[in-house]
This record gives structure tokens, sequence and C-alpha cells, in this order.
């Protein structure tokens, strides 16, 4: 079969796709993988072809402009609007000449969803965040379901909608696009444990579990208690790094910290702190006693897999809603400032109360139990012989 594969261009959101890609590729599935040149090498290891959409100015959301993104229903239409329109002609040309069997698509790659629209292909959704419906957008702050119910039907963002029918794209709502239904066959990254409201969910989603990526470089543990730090590779926080190294340094503890996108220079830190600007984080999971962590899904769900118990400092409200649900689960307690102190009173509390590590190895055992890949590529064999 021949599958057009759609993502975004952010790490966590690709990572987790790259196990099926290979176990499709390699049981003689072909993927065609549209997504950007920074994720070529990886996308092309996995045995996918590459389609680059760096040529199609495609806007994503900027920097400045990331919170409104969720927020800001009619900026975050015309930004989906935008990106799909940059990649019709390219994509309309790719899908001719491949005509392809099946798109999957990440579940914020929306042009993937519209192309599945406009050319009737069997569509499947790819979600590297919790499955998300009127019951577990509960979880994000502000409930983001609910508001594009409220305002899906602003004139500014039926403007943008219209300009997607006249390209063919047989679209009538934005909630139609941004929300998938229980009849949209789904892949989740997680565990029907894990996934909050999980029962609300009809059997058209697959929660293959988390995908784990193999430790290609052992890490050494110097200290019998070993602390990892990291805000992930979008680092919105920087300070709290500052307050990590003040406040556990010249301490017994093996403390390893990866920078991410962090620039930031902290000059001679004490000797008990290895400052990485990115590790093998598998490698340092395997060593790890407690994960201060921004909860991005993937770094939790990893951490977790390895049975580490979590102090979470969520910075967006996905974030927020991973660290609740791991929070309730038991697995974890929330950093409530980032202040020095908090900081280490907070990582002391999970490191010596044994019910945080008990509740992580409970879900580490229901990650273990999905059927990962192998799972994940039968549901997609089957899809392909119901249409
Ligand atoms: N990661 C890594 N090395 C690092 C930091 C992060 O390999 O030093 C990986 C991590 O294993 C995870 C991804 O980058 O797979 C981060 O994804 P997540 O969803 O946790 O957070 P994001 O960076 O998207 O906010």
């Amino acid at each position: 079969m021949k599958i057009a594969w759609f993502c975004i261009p952010a790490h966590g959101h690709t990572n987790p796709t790259l196990g099926l890609v290979k176990e499709m590729t390699e049981a003689g599935h072909e993927v065609i993988y549209f997504s950007f040149e920074q994720f070529r090498e990886k996308i092309e290891n996995a045995g996918a072809q590459f389609i680059s959409c760096d040529d199609c100015e495609i806007e994503m959301e900027d920097r400045e402009n990331s919170d409104r993104v969720g927020k800001d229903i009619a900026f975050s239409t015309e930004l989906l609007v935008k990106s799909t329109l940059a990649l019709d002609d390219m994509v309309a040309e790719k899908v001719r000449q491949i005509k392809p069997d099946l798109i999957v698509s990440d579940s914020v790659a929306y042009w993937g969803k519209l192309t599945a629209m406009k050319y009737n292909i069997p569509y499947v959704s790819s979600t590297t965040t919790f499955a998300f419906n009127n019951y577990s957008s509960k979880y994000m702050q502000h409930g983001i379901g609910e508001l594009f119910k409220m305002l899906f039907d602003m004139p500014k963002v039926n403007r943008q909608i219209k300009k997607l029918r006249d390209k063919g794209y047989p679209v009538k709502s934005i909630f139609e696009i941004v929300s998938n239904d229980n009849a949209t066959n789904t892949i989740v990254y997680t565990s029907k444990e894990f996934q909050p409201c999980a029962d609300t969910f009809s059997d058209k989603y697959c929660f293959v579990g988390p995908s784990i990526r193999p430790i290609s470089c052992e890490m050494k543990k110097t200290a019998e208690k070993t602390i990892y730090i990291s805000m992930g590779t979008v680092v919105k926080n920087k300070e709290i790094y500052r307050n990590c190294i003040e406040t556990l340094g010249n301490t017994d503890y093996q403390v390893i910290l990866s920078l991410g996108e962090n620039a930031e220079d902290y000059g001679e830190v004490p000797e008990n702190i290895e400052v990485y600007p990115s590790v093998d984080q598998m490698a340092v999971l395997a060593i790890t006693d407690v994960f201060l962590t921004h909860c991005g899904m993937n770094s939790t769900s990893e951490a977790l897999y390895y049975e580490v118990p979590l102090v979470m400092f969520p910075q967006t409200p996905e974030q927020g809603a991973v660290a609740k649900r791991v929070e309730e689960l038991g697995a974890g307690k929330m950093l409530a400032s980032a202040d020095a102190d908090t900081i280490r009173n907070t990582i002391e509390t999970v490191l010596s109360d044994a019910k945080y590590k008990a509740a992580a190895k409970d879900i580490s055992a229901g990650f273990k139990r999905c059927g990962g890949v192998r799972a994940a590529k039968e549901f997609l064999e089957g899809i392909q012989h119901e249409s």
C-alpha cells in the first residue's frame, strides 16, 4: 500500500511516528512523508521517501505568536488555511503522481486531513498528544474543544473557510477540521490507561503505546541518586535552569541538565552537574531517579516507560493536561514555583516517597502491554482492506 504521511515541523510530533514508518516500509509498504528539510535525515532513515515542504512558503506559528495559536480562533484558522493553500499546488501534483491508498496526518497538520477530504482518500489521524474529544479536552485549561464550538461561526473564520472551499476542499466549518469524532481512524501513541476519559473513544482509536527509541550510547551513573532536568526542545522558561544549578550544585546528587534550544551560557558549574545542549534521553532516563520536566507528551511517556517519577513544570495548556493526568495517577508532583527552595524540596519529596515510583511502574506496565508499532501496522492494513 502507498501511504502519504503529513507532519508539522516539530520533533515531538515526528519522533513517535518513525518507528511505525519503519515497520510499514520493512513490511513492503511505501511511505511518502511530507515534512521539512530539518527532519529529512531521520525520515529517510526510517525508510520513507521524503518530500520537502520547505519551498512552499508555508506560514507556521512563529515564536512571537505561539501563545495566540489555540486561544485566538481567527488567527489559528488563518494560519491553517494559509498553510494548506501554500501547499496546495505541490501536494496536488504529488497526489496525482503517487495515488496514495491512505493518508496519515498528524492531528495538527490540518493540510493532511484537508488533502484527504479533497481527493477522497481514506484518512488516519496520528495523534502524538492525548486524543481529544469533548470529554478529554476539559483537561486543557481553556477547553479548546468548547472554544472552537463557541466561535466556529465567527464571520472572520468563515471567510477563511470559504477560501478553502473555493480551492476544492469540501469543508463546512472550522470545527470539522480541528476536531476528530469517533468515526475517525486514529492512532494514539499512548496507552488506554494513560489516556484521560479513554472509555469515551470508539474502537476506531488505536492506542499503541509510546514509541521508545533504543539507547545509542550508555550514560554513566555517578551517584546514588540521579536527577535529570529538561524543559524539552522548545524552551520557554530559562530561569528554572539557573535555579536548579544554584540549589542542586555541590550536593551528593548527579544532576544532568539538557538545555534544548536554550543557548544560555551558565559558565563554570559545580562538579556534580553535567550540562549538555542535548542528550540521548533514553540513555539518561535509564539511570534517572527523578525527572524535572515540562511535561511534553514524549518526555513524559519516555520517563514513565523507564519507571521514572516526575517533578512537573508545564508551560502550555497541552503540557498542563499531561501533568494533570500524571498527578492524578500519582506518578509525579507539580512544581508550585521555579524558586530554588521549591525545586529542591519537591525533588526530594518525590525521591523519598516510594509511592511516586510505584505509580510510575504501573503506568510503565500499561505501556508495555500495548501492541506498539506492530498493532499500529495491522490497524493501518485493516483500514486499507475496509476501504
Ligand atoms: N529529547 C532528546 N534529547 C534532549 C531533549 C529532548 O532526545 O536532550 C527528545 C525527547 O526524548 C523527546 C523529544 O525530544 O522525544 C521532546 O518531545 P516532548 O514532547 O517531550 O517536548 P517538546 O520538545 O516537543 O516540547
